[in-house]
């Protein structure tokens, strides 16, 4: 178990697909164990393996406050199962450090997953909720998308990358969001 280095955006491990987890061996609970580990020294809500440069479906998120108690969530082969809703809010991301941009997120996830023993659960995290976001943002990662890829305004997000001296946005990776896009429409 050990602090590991975040990949920084810009490095091509990011933007590989993770591989599903076969079975919850003792190399996977090490994995979730400097997952979280880097998290917290991070000061991160969330960090993904492909993160530290190790390509499974493996992500951790806490979303406790500094007064509250530790609340590691491990997600192994996780699946978004039902979504709902739409949000923009700002996002950031240990590989991007201190760049935050606005992004289209879901409101509302559901989430089917294994934890750390290898047994399912289904978790429901809802209204925009950190969770909630964290969530899509930390799977994302297991397919190669980052926050960026759902950005509001790429023009704005560039000068934000510029500032911080991280790569511009990868074009041909920005998503087009038809259904989160119509929702969004309805808020107005
Ligand atoms: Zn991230």
């Amino acid at each position: 178990m050990a602090v590991k280095r975040v990949l920084q955006y810009g490095e091509k491990t990011l933007r590989e697909p993770s591989k599903e987890v076969n079975k919850v061996s003792k190399k996977i609970v090490d994995l979730v164990h400097d997952l979280l580990e880097t998290m917290y020294a991070k000061n991160g809500v969330g960090l993904a393996a492909p993160q530290i440069g190790v390509n499974y479906r493996v992500f951790v998120i806490d979303v406790s406050t500094d007064k509250e108690p530790l609340n590691p969530l491990v997600f192994i082969n996780p699946k978004i199962i039902k979504k709902s809703g739409a949000i923009i809010a700002q996002e950031g991301c240990i590989s991007f450090p201190e760049a935050y941009t606005d992004v289209k997120r879901y409101k509302n996830v559901m989430v089917k997953a294994l934890d750390v023993h290898g047994k399912p659960f289904i978790l429901e995290a809802k209204d925009g909720s950190l969770l909630a976001r964290a969530i899509q943002h930390e799977n994302d990662h297991l397919d190669g998308i980052l926050f960026i890829d759902h950005c509001v305004n790429r023009f704005e997000t560039n000068d934000i990358l510029a500032k911080h001296k991280l790569p511009p946005i990868e074009e041909d990776m920005l998503l087009v969001e038809k259904d989160l896009d119509e929702e969004l429409g309805k808020n107005d």
